[in-house]
């Protein structure tokens, strides 16, 4: 049966074919039900009209409605910087407004003598206040408007999506996908459940959330909207859950054998920490239980996941299975490789490898070794997805850095076999504790929370650009004292160009800015060819280069103990996971290391919080913790959706841990009474729940 709301969101007047080509590819919004679910992020109330003279500076980043009569207008400056100027005034001060496109259309809807109401964000020059782009209604008009509420909202937008729509326009659609499909809003809750918790029908949330009746409403809307897509999520996942539990095929890992006691007695090159001990020690206790094994384990960079992953691969190959080990970026493959093959030395263990620029000879030995099951392990990146990559057996699969990886892609890796393997996957980035448990709840979690002995914490500085000199100073000491830099430079996608720019400009300031002509500098960076970047990173890790200079590719997982210092280029562009991935890349020996900071002097007051935040602690869990709420109360643009883990469009999982903690006891009871929610009452849960399960825009990213 069709819901109504699955309808295409062109059916919505105002909208039409083009217009909803713009709205699926600017802001994901496909259907109608897409559309009502693009929530505002913020209310303005639109009763309050303050007069001329008391919009102040104060109120710069505010949207502020006055209403003033116009008495006159301008043009100033020719083709492309032309601009359209009204002069308005009321009976308190005059104001200036200017547009610097669409000139044609707000001229000609513009009349001189006529009164408005005008709202935008308030700016001054020389004392006078301006507005660029306002709103503009007609008072008489804007007094009589159908749908009437005090706050309005305003929307996640885009810059093409406003420029095509207009701030009232978009505002227009949401009224007219309200008007048509509000009869068609099918309540999701069972009554019961919606007694239970003192939640509003699913229509008043609607009605709310976007033409709130009052501020109490707004509130109450948005608990019910957000505890509909925790639910969902929650749904989601328990199924996950019993699912995987109700299967019994698991591979079984009964024995310890020949690899793995000859690693341990003959090859390990230090002793195991207590807490890889006990992770080992878990895995072991999964692969044995007759269930399939989906573990999370979580470790804090530099805390020894690679051990611990290899030694739970030998074990797969001990009870006849092969294993493989994906990593997000060649280089963290081929460092993966190079190492398990170095530790391995001389056991009877084949391992290959596999990536994307593989050449024909070292492809075809990864390809048929391991379908003839001639490979034991095999280690690589996106590539082992392949549709061409044929498993004799494989039993055991780790994923390393998984926040790199989509659900969907994790979900290829088990249909290459009947029957599932095992999964271990493994990230740096801690989710925090109280999210551990409700968020991933499909995954067993472990935890590395232990660094092997002799390590000093890093040193972390907040410099200014224009410390630049102290910091070629103090690197100078470090290379002198035989230790490495890391300098890294951010890389942003919508500017690569620009940031490449940044990165080489760099790397000849410091090859020119150096003193000393014998430190030897190499660059890695993605644009790279993979053979030179492969190249490079070589030339960093046998210590014939001094300082790396890099791109963020090498946030994950590099390691090269000798390197002492990490800095940071513009690293108020980085957000805190990045920061503390990065800062992870050194303090791997015994040496005392330095992560510094590099920032220009102008900084936003949440970059100066991360900024202080890394100075002061190194808790990989506090941080994420920080990143979470930082981000995902400034998340308010559309297109740049990083707080979201889930489909989630209004429901913040760490600023709404309550709701979530009620809506995970909620999903629990409902499947224990109706597992495969059929009872009828159910129907509406069953959709919440397919629209938040995995592989519909499932993106581990929250934690990356
Ligand atoms: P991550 O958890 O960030 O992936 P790695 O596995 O890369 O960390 O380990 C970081 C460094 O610590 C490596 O050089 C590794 O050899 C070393 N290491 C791992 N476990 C131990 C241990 N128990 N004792 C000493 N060094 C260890
Ligand atoms: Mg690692």
């Amino acid at each position: 049966m069709g819901n109504y709301l699955d309808n295409s969101v062109k059916y919505v007047p105002g909208v039409g074919e083009a217009r909803a080509k713009l709205l699926e590819k600017e802001l994901g919004i496909i259907t109608i039900g897409d559309l009502l679910r693009h929530y505002p992020f913020r209310y303005v109330d639109r009763t309050k009209i303050y007069p001329i003279a008391e919009v102040n500076e104060s109120m710069d980043s505010a949207l502020v409605q006055i209403r003033a009569r116009v008495t006159g207008v301008a043009y100033a400056g020719t083709g492309r910087s032309q601009r359209f100027s009204a002069f308005v005034s009321d009976s308190s001060g005059s104001a200036e407004l200017t547009w610097f496109r669409g000139i044609k259309w707000i001229e000609k809807s513009i009349e001189v003598g006529r009164e408005y109401l005008i709202f935008g964000r308030p700016s001054f020059f020389r004392g006078e206040l301006q507005m660029a782009h306002p709103e503009l209604d007609l008072v008489e008009k804007a007094l009589n408007r159908p749908v009437q509420s005090a706050l309005q909202g305003i929307y996640p937008s885009t810059e093409k999506i406003a420029s095509s729509f207009g701030a009232k326009g978009f505002y227009k659609i949401i009224t007219n996908a309200w008007s048509i499909a509000r009869e068609h809003i099918e309540e999701s809750l069972p009554e019961s459940l919606r007694q239970h918790y003192g939640l509003l029908s699913l229509r008043e949330a609607m009605f709310n959330i976007h033409f709130p009746q009052s501020a109490e409403m707004q509130k109450r809307a948005e608990q019910r909207l957000k505890f509909d897509e925790l639910l969902g999520v929650q749904l989601s996942i328990q199924t996950l859950r019993s699912d995987r539990l109700s299967k019994n095929n698991g591979f079984l890992f009964p024995r310890v054998g020949e690899l793995f006691n000859t690693f341990f007695n003959d090859k390990i090159p230090f002793a195991l920490t207590s807490a890889q001990k006990r992770v080992i020690k878990e895995i072991r206790q999964d692969t044995v239980s007759g269930y399939q094994m989906n573990r999370l384990l979580q470790g804090d960079v530099g805390s020894g996941k690679t051990m611990v992953a290899l030694m739970s691969m030998l074990l797969a190959v001990d009870n006849g299975f092969q294993a493989c080990m994906m990593a997000p970026t060649e280089i963290l493959a081929r460092q993966h490789f190079a190492t398990i093959s170095r530790q391995t030395e001389g056991m009877n263990l084949r391992v290959a490898i596999l990536t994307g620029s593989s050449k024909t000879a070292e492809r075809r030995r990864a390809l048929e070794g391991i379908a003839s099951g001639e490979v034991d392990i095999l280690i690589g990146t996106h590539a082992l997805i392949e549709d061409n990559v044929r498993f004799a057996n494989l039993g055991y699969v780790v994923i390393d850095e998984q926040h790199r990886f989509g659900v969907e892609q994790r979900a290829r890796l088990w249909t290459k076999n009947q029957q599932p393997p095992h999964i271990l996957v493994m990230t740096a980035t801690p989710i925090p504790r109280t999210l551990a448990m409700t968020l991933y709840g499909d995954l067993d979690v472990s935890v590395i929370d232990e660094l092997p002995p002799g390590r000093q914490p890093i040193r972390t500085y907040h410099y200014y650009d224009s410390a630049r000199l102290k910091l070629w100073g103090f690197l100078r000491k470090q290379i002198e004292a035989g230790r490495q830099v890391y300098v890294v430079y951010p890389l942003i996608k919508e500017s690569e160009t620009m940031d490449y720019k940044d990165l080489e400009d760099g790397f000849e300031s410091i090859v020119r800015d150096f003193p000393l002509p014998d430190y030897r500098v190499t660059v890695c960076h993605g644009k790279m060819k993979p053979q030179d970047k492969e190249e490079s990173m070589r030339q960093f890790k046998e210590h014939e280069a001094d300082i790396l200079v890099a791109t963020s590719v090498i946030e994950v997982g590099v390691d090269v103990p000798n390197a002492t210092v990490m800095v940071i280029e513009s690293a108020e562009r980085f957000g805190l996971s990045q920061l503390h991935q990065l800062r992870g890349r050194v303090g791997r020996g015994g040496e005392q290391s330095f992560c510094i900071l590099m920032s220009g002097e102008k900084l936003s007051r949440e970059a100066r919080q991360r900024l202080q935040a890394m100075c002061e602690t190194s808790d990989g869990f506090r941080l994420a913790e920080l990143d979470l709420k930082l981000r995902g109360a400034g998340d308010i643009n559309g297109t740049q959706q990083s707080g979201v883990a889930f489909d989630l469009k209004i429901a913040n999982p760490t600023l709404d841990a309550e709701l979530l903690a009620t809506a995970r006891e909620a999903a629990i009871a409902v499947l224990s009474a109706d597992p495969q929610l059929e009872h009828p009452d159910h129907r509406m849960l069953k959709a919440l729940r397919a629209r938040h399960s995995a592989g519909r825009k499932f993106d581990l990213s929250i934690i990356s």
